[in-house]
């Protein structure tokens, strides 16, 4: 078979032709001719490596109205890096073709750039499921005369918790005449969303069918050190429904963690092996009824625990060992459950990782550290879920309506929604709302940062080497400038936005606009560039004052003071989670 006997046009022959294909791999031979009409739903089987993108993305070009200049085709993908890649050989194919265009859209770039390229006229959007939602929300973006939605590597989305985001996509393309899946495995929820949402799809399989550890989905998040404990949270508050153990290398991070995490309203608790038989009993008892969500443990202390049903492993650290990666990675995905094992890996630690992928034998998959607004949207669609089966059979509530019904005699419906979701939801939002992009990225890392930052933060990655939440200044500018880099142990949780946090600190020194630089906010502290000549002023004035009852640290960054944050402290800022 060529690539001339499926019907494709002559140009996108001459660029495969380029492109050194000869033939047609097997999921292209079967696909190609299927999605040419546009008007038939379509299911591959395929794992990555045997053409796929191919297989859908010369049919989209060949039937892409190219005069048309407005989104046609929507190709939704797990990865930002996928999504780089699908575009990246989408553009290669359509070298001979003129007048279109194609756009990459996914989380943890500028989306005003993003914006910027859509409103360029794109007939194929390639985007991941929740920065497509954002432009949605924003209106940035008009999926009316979408057409054609590709879902590529399904179950990975479906994996990463994305069900809600693609059952979304699909009913808000009222105008699709096809819907196209890939997929590497076929669980049970593909089935489901293909059931809903597809009409009598065509079924191909190509090579087999992933079966290898299938119970088990192995997952990795690269953070840096310093952010390691954030995406944890992040991770917990991306996966309302989990049921999870996380393991640490040491007992004192166990019990750390597991106080801070109960603190900002998690229900977790440790087991190391400090405990009495009694309180260890008492743990697993409340961890196996699941009154305790997620239980914290050191390999050696969670050893000969059996527990049914659990979803997620986390490994906070990784281990040396890959039996015992096995070994905890074997606590989920019994009894015919899928399970899911995720670890938190900084960049230094990629080369374990490898190794573990390698002599583990499976394909560990690299995902994206959800975004504040992922996270909103995740606990958002949970709460909805949970508001319509609630349980009101038993309560005496009837005795109640008429009295409701007079209270809320003036309030739509709507509202009453609105405040519902307000009480559960305000604080909630309020801290994700700046929330920091934790995902460590190499390539952003060396273009964007001026390379005394780079080094500076390598130092601080191995200052907090072992995992501990804690940290030293973030990075340091290595002077030579006219200006000082000042520490600051306040950020945005402490209610500040950039202006209210310049007025702040100008005011309790005394000093003028004109000698400050730039300041970085982050979260829990800040970077404030002053004159050098000011820069003592201003430290004299706020180190050791207090602010809200805590003790104000401000230091010089650059002269390689202590600088760190008091990571503890300040979690009881986060709003409770779930019923409390
Ligand atoms: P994919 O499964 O889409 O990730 O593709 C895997 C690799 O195979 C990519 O590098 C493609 O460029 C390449 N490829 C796709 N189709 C063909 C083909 N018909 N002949 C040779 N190479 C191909």
């Amino acid at each position: 078979m060529t690539f001339e006997g499926l019907g494709i046009d002559a140009r996108l022959i001459q660029a495969t032709d380029e492109l050194g294909y000869v033939n047609p791999t097997a999921i292209q031979e079967q696909a190609i001719p299927v999605l040419l009409s546009g008007t038939q739903d379509f299911i591959g089987l395929a794992q990555t490596g045997t053409g796929k993108t191919a297989a859908f993305g010369l049919p989209l070009l060949h039937i892409i109205d190219a005069a048309a200049k407005y989104p046609q085709a929507l190709v939704v993908c797990p990865t930002r890096e996928l999504c780089m890649q699908i575009v990246k050989e989408i553009e290669l194919f359509k070298k001979y073709m003129t007048g279109i265009s194609v756009v990459a859209v996914y989380g943890g770039a500028s989306i005003g750039l993003q914006i910027r390229d859509l409103k360029r006229g794109v007939q194929i959007v390639v985007a991941t499921p929740g920065r497509l939602i954002d432009l949605i929300e924003r209106k940035a973006i008009n999926l009316e005369q979408i057409k054609y939605v590709v879902l590529d590597e399904a179950d990975e989305m479906l994996n990463m918790g994305f069900q809600d985001d693609i059952e979304f996509i699909l009913k808000n393309t009222p105008k699709r005449e096809s819907t196209w899946l890939f997929s590497a495995t076929m669980p049970a929820e593909i089935r489901k969303v293909s059931k809903k949402y597809m009409k009598d799809p065509k079924e191909v399989t190509v090579g087999k069918v992933n079966t290898a550890n299938k119970s088990i989905d192995h997952q990795y998040y690269v953070t840096t050190a310093q952010h390691r404990y954030e995406t944890l949270k992040r991770i917990i508050d991306f996966n309302p429904g989990i049921y999870g153990i996380i393991f640490t290398r040491t007992k004192l991070d166990a019990q750390e963690i597991s106080e801070r995490l109960t603190r900002e309203g998690y229900d977790i608790d440790a087991l190391h092996g400090d405990l009495t038989q009694g309180q260890r009993d008492k743990v697993m008892g409340q961890f196996r009824d699941k009154t305790l969500q997620l239980l914290i443990a050191t390999d050696v202390a969670a050893r000969g625990i059996d527990v049914q049903g659990i979803t997620h492993v986390i490994n906070f650290e990784l281990p040396d060992d890959v039996e015992i990666y096995t070994h905890r990675s074997g606590r989920t995905g019994r009894a015919g459950l899928q399970g899911i094992c995720i670890s938190i890996v900084h960049q230094k630690e990629m080369y374990k990782f490898k190794q573990i992928e390698r002599i583990n034998n499976s394909q560990f998959h690299k995902m994206d550290i959800p975004t504040g607004k992922d996270v909103c949207r995740k606990q958002f669609f949970a709460f909805m879920e949970k508001l319509l089966s609630a349980d009101i059979s038993h309560g005496d509530y009837e005795t109640y309506v008429p009295m409701l019904a007079e209270k809320f005699a003036e309030v739509s419906k709507e509202d009453v929604l609105k405040r519902v979701a307000a009480m559960e939801f305000d604080r909630f939002l309020k801290y994700y709302e700046n929330a920091e992009d934790l995902n460590a990225r190499e390539r952003d890392r060396s273009t964007r940062e001026p390379r005394g930052q780079e080094m500076g933060r390598r130092r601080e990655e191995r200052s907090s080497e072992g995992g501990r939440g804690d940290s030293r200044a973030e990075y340091s500018r290595g002077g030579g400038s006219g200006y000082s880099r000042l520490f600051v142990n306040l950020g945005t949780k402490d209610g500040f936005f950039k202006a209210s946090f310049l007025q702040f600190v100008l005011d309790m020194s005394d000093l003028k606009k004109e000698v400050l630089g730039k300041i970085d906010m982050k979260d829990m502290n800040s970077w404030i560039e002053i004159e050098k000549g000011a820069a003592q002023q201003m430290i004299r004035s706020l180190d050791g004052k207090n602010y809200k009852g805590r003790r104000i640290r401000m230091n010089d960054a650059d002269s390689g003071g202590p600088g760190g944050f008091s990571g503890s402290g300040n979690g009881s800022r986060r709003p409770r989670r779930g019923e409390g």
